[in-house]
């Protein structure tokens, strides 16, 4: 079984957007040293005022991961959307995978309802999971992409 828990938090990273992504991707490059240590996968879905997380794996893992990252002073007010085992993990390339929001994934946002600004109180893990998995094909497509152009 694995455990698949879904949080949401306000983003307190400081700075304006490219500071902020630098920020990120530091806290993308420790996470992603950790999950491969402690075979936890998923995704961080984000913009300048939210996150929202999904981390799966051994349930113990999970749950000592989800503490740490409660802790962490980059952002505040960490609430668990839902927490239930499954039978598949739904990201199980992705150590950590991150998006991001910019105007590039705009359209993805739109088809799944969520409009110019994101509230995350008012969504269920299930649409997280479906805008995770749309980010990351986006993001696997474009990768693919880079690669033939290259
Ligand atoms: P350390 O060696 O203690 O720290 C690694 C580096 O992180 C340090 O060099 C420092 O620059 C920086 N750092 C650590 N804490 C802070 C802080 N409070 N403020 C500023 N810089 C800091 N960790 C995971 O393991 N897996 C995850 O999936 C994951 N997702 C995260 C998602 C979010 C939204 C946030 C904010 C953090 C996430 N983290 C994740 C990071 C986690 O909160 C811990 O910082 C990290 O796990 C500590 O790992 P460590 O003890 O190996 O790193």
């Amino acid at each position: 079984m694995i455990h698949q828990l879904v949080y949401f938090s306000r983003n307190t990273v400081p700075g304006d957007d490219r500071v902020m992504l630098t920020n990120l991707r530091e806290i993308l490059s420790v996470a992603q040293r950790n999950n491969v240590r402690d075979g936890i996968t998923g995704f961080l879905i984000f913009d300048k005022t939210w996150f929202v997380q999904i981390l799966e794996g051994e349930r113990i893992k999970v749950t000592e991961t989800y503490t740490r990252i409660a802790r962490d002073t980059r952002h505040s007010g960490a609430s668990i959307m839902n927490a239930r085992d499954v039978t598949d993990r739904s990201f199980p390339d992705w150590s950590m995978g991150g998006a991001m929001r910019s105007v590039e994934v705009q359209e993805i946002y739109l088809q799944h309802g969520i409009g110019s600004s994101m509230d995350p109180s008012k969504l269920n893990s299930t649409k997280v999971l479906q805008l995770a998995l749309d980010l990351q094909a986006f993001d696997t497509a474009k990768r693919h992409g880079q690669r033939r152009a290259g």
